[in-house]
């Protein structure tokens, strides 16, 4: 057995959890698989519907896994649904299920192998950047290529940013003016390597509204993207590995920037047994926006003359219920006017790796999220989540729009906390 795949939580999927769902069908119209195809087996009544099949005694067939795996994880149904049935828990128990009993195609688990052994590991997501510096214009050249042979791969190459110069954090920034919290900053895995400079907008922001950041060296991943990956057992280790990193650091709180990173944190006591949870249950977890306005502000906030489109990350806004604070925050710029994407609780399509694992509806939900986004004209999109920035990134390119800067809330709110005149 797979010590990353070994299950978790007890024998496979919680018969109980499966009966909390009475067939409303209110999660449908929520569902963006259900809103592409209108089958009922890719709408969460359907898919849950196909848990019970397997609960009683179905064993998982290609058919079962292809919904299973079509589904983003957007949490989108949670939210819509009136019973409060844990969607997000049966999925994660699904997905071990399929993982465990399913043999997939050849080529599937390849990319899957090769995805679950580069995105989780911060070093081999550094070498990558060298092959990122073929440059955009060379890798959209070889895209359709790529496409003939995996459409996933060609889907990598497509979503990869433009690499930017990368600084090291330094372990600790010292609070501007009286200090009046310690916090943690989580780097991340894709946020650190692909987005350094949110990060150190982050940690700029935190220090000017008054917060000592301690930024521990060898936090490594969080264990996103292997527990919505069915790999219960490579999360579990992650998760450790993070505890132990920001127990040594002696915080109040760890703030987080990156939404599917702080969902998953949130939720650490869920995936760890015994002293681990405990541990899990003594470190708060808090989104920077969520943060920041608890917080409140000091730092004076210099205007900055543009309109911003704000889109909501699936794992902020359903996951962790975090919608208001950011546009709190936004608004409260001077000069910032900001506008509304109309179906923002639709995901964009990036949902960790789906994008690269399922390219065909990733591209299409992708497409729509990008019309949406252009249709409200603004000259900035502001993203919390580094998957969602490449994704509507790639989309808006692909639309052949002129394109929209794409910026995260720490780095609107650094810029006008420093009084710049671009987002850097
Ligand atoms: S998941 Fe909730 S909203 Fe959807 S069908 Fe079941 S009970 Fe109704
Ligand atoms: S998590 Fe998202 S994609 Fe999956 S069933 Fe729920 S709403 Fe649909």
């Amino acid at each position: 057995m797979d010590p990353d795949i070994d299950p978790r939580i007890g024998p496979g999927i919680d018969p109980g959890l499966i009966g909390d769902c009475v067939h409303c069908g209110f999660c449908l119209p929520s569902c963006p698989t259900y809103v592409l195809w209108g089958e009922e087996m890719d709408s969460p009544r359907g898919r849950i519907h196909l848990m019970g099949q397997h609960v009683a005694g179905t064993p998982v067939t290609g058919e079962m896994a292809g919904h299973f795996d079509a589904c983003l994880g957007c949490m989108a149904c949670v939210t819509a649904c009136p019973s409060g049935v844990r969607y997000d828990r049966l999925i994660e128990q699904t997905r071990a299920v399929v993982e465990r009993e399913h043999v997939r195609p050849p080529a599937d688990r390849a990319v899957r192998e090769l995805v679950f052994r580069l995105f989780p590991y911060p070093r081999r997501l550094r070498a990558m950047r060298l092959p990122l510096r073929l440059g955009t214009g060379l890798r959209r050249r070889i895209a359709p290529a790529l496409e003939r042979v995996s459409p996933s791969l060609a889907a990598l190459a497509d979503l990869a940013p433009e690499p930017v110069r990368h600084r090291r954090l330094p372990r600790r920034v010292r609070a501007v003016g009286r200090r009046r919290a310690t916090v943690g900053l989580l780097t991340g895995c894709v946020q650190g390597e692909f987005f350094p400079q949110v990060n150190a907008a982050t940690a700029r922001v935190l220090a000017m509204e008054g917060c000592e950041v301690v930024i521990p060296p060898a936090q490594g991943c969080c264990g996103a993207l292997s527990l919505h990956s069915g790999r219960p057992g490579q999360a579990a280790r992650f998760a450790r590995r993070t505890i132990a990193a920001f127990e040594r650091a002696g915080v109040d709180t760890v703030v987080v920037n990156a939404a599917g990173c702080g969902s998953t944190m949130k939720d650490y006591t869920g995936i760890l047994d015994g002293g681990w949870a405990d541990r899990a249950a003594a470190i708060r977890v808090a989104d920077l926006a969520e943060y920041l306005v608890e917080l409140g502000p000091v730092a004076t906030r210099h205007p900055l003359p543009l309109t911003a489109a704000y889109h909501d990350a699936c794992h902020l806004a359903h996951a962790q219920g975090i919608r208001s604070q950011p546009r709190e925050l936004l608004a409260a710029v001077p000069g910032l006017e900001l506008r509304e994407i109309a179906e923002s609780a639709i995901c964009c399509g990036s949902a960790g790796t789906y994008n690269i694992l399922q390219p065909e509806a990733a591209r299409e939900l992708g497409d729509r999220k990008a019309e949406r986004v252009l249709a409200t004209g603004a000259d900035l999109l502001v993203s919390a989540n580094p998957g969602c920035t490449m994704q509507i990134t790639a989309a808006i390119r692909r639309a052949g729009a002129t394109p929209i800067p794409v910026a995260h809330t720490a780095q609107v709110l650094d810029a006008s906390l420093r009084a710049l005149r671009e987002i850097g």
